[in-house]
């Protein structure tokens, strides 16, 4: 009988380490392991090609003596009785096989936490209600009453593999590989082996965190199935639109609307911070749109040392309407408005050029 050659069913070279000879049988396997591929013999016949090759090219001896021989090459006479192929396969694929069905591990979960500048601004602890699935206290996560509520499953007498001897032992289908038949559930959980509940969980949120940002909390998600691991909880950050202040990165950025003699002479100005209101010098004379800077007061760097700064836009604010006392004081003020006091607006009107009403243009308000 021809046989194939060991590395070509493994798809591996001659000159493979015993790692990647591993490597590419765990996938192979993974992929037509019959507790994969259910009443499929042509997956079955490849698997006991993958466990045969395996078995040969993972011994240094056997592989040794095939390398010699090559097609020469058998195994020693005695096939591997199912239990030994378990545990070659088995030993190669980790637990992943040796779980039971409901051992799966716990659903990840995700959770959106709204925190104010403020909070980003010196960090904070936060108590967050989450919803999720715990395992149940009464069945032990098993799902059975715990008044008599499982049974040994008669099919496979409570081991939990096939009872009928193929190539490779599958999953008892009885129990689904349980060994054991719930025949009342509990009355907690409703036979899911866990439940829902509500869990206070502290979260502690780092300065300088932002919208988009996740915080992990590692087995915060929900409990596992039977012996499983639990999932993860990812908080997801999002930062609440602040009603003074822009966020650049670690900056921030504020409005703030001064009058027009302020602006000229100078003023003392009240503004915002974000541990509070502060006061701070307009110099005279300040443009609109002019930035005062107030260094190290913007928000806490996550990546570094030290804390952004905060940007303080003047605007000046030119009145819409005005009291007869007021125009007049403006009016007055026009009438004194010279080169000296309008230096760009002059240069202005001499770049121009020309006589003044040459053309009169209307803008619609
Ligand atoms: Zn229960
Ligand atoms: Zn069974």
């Amino acid at each position: 009988m021809a046989r194939r050659d060991y590395y070509n069913i493994l798809g591996v070279k001659r000159s493979a380490t015993p790692e990647e000879i591993k490597k590419a049988f765990r996938g192979l396997a993974l992929r037509y392991h019959p507790d994969r591929n259910p009443d499929d013999l042509d997956a079955e016949r490849r698997f006991r090609e993958i466990v045969e090759a395996y078995e040969c090219l993972s011994d240094p001896e056997k592989r040794a003596m095939y390398d010699r021989m090559g097609p020469f090459y058998k195994p020693d006479g005695r096939p591997l009785t199912p239990d030994e192929l378990g545990e070659l396969v088995t030993d190669a694929l980790g637990s992943l096989f040796g779980k039971k069905p409901d051992d799966r591990p716990g659903e990840d979960l995700r959770y959106t936490l709204t925190v104010t500048l403020e909070e980003v601004g010196e960090g904070v602890e936060r108590t967050i209600v989450v919803p999720r699935q715990v395992r149940c206290g009464r069945c032990k996560a098993t799902g059975a009453h715990p008044d008599g509520g499982r049974q040994p499953c008669d099919a496979c007498e409570g081991s939990g593999k096939s009872p009928t001897r193929r190539i490779f032992r599958t999953s008892c289908a009885r129990c689904d590989g349980r060994g054991y038949i719930l025949v009342k559930a509990c009355d907690r959980c409703g036979g899911e082996g866990r439940h829902g509940s509500e869990e206070h969980l502290k979260v502690r949120v780092p300065p300088g965190v932002a919208t988009g940002q996740k915080l992990k909390l590692r087995h915060k998600g929900n409990d596992g199935h039977g012996a499983g691991v639990p999932g993860d909880l990812l908080v997801l950050i999002e930062v609440a639109e602040h009603g003074l202040f822009r966020r650049r990165g670690a900056d921030l950025l504020c409005e703030v609307p001064v009058s027009f003699p302020e602006a000229a002479l100078g003023a003392r100005v009240r503004v915002p911070t974000l541990t509070g209101p502060t006061t701070i010098l307009v110099p005279p004379g300040t443009p609109s749109g002019k930035i005062l800077r107030l260094t190290g007061r913007g928000l806490p760097r996550l990546d570094r040392k030290g804390r952004g700064d905060l940007h303080l836009r003047v605007l000046v604010e030119i009145p819409s309407r005005l009291s007869a006392q007021q125009r007049a004081a403006v009016e007055s003020l026009s009438d004194l408005t010279d080169e000296r006091s309008h230096p760009l607006r002059a240069a202005y009107l001499e770049a121009i050029g020309g006589t003044a009403a040459d053309e009169s243009f209307e803008i619609p308000t």
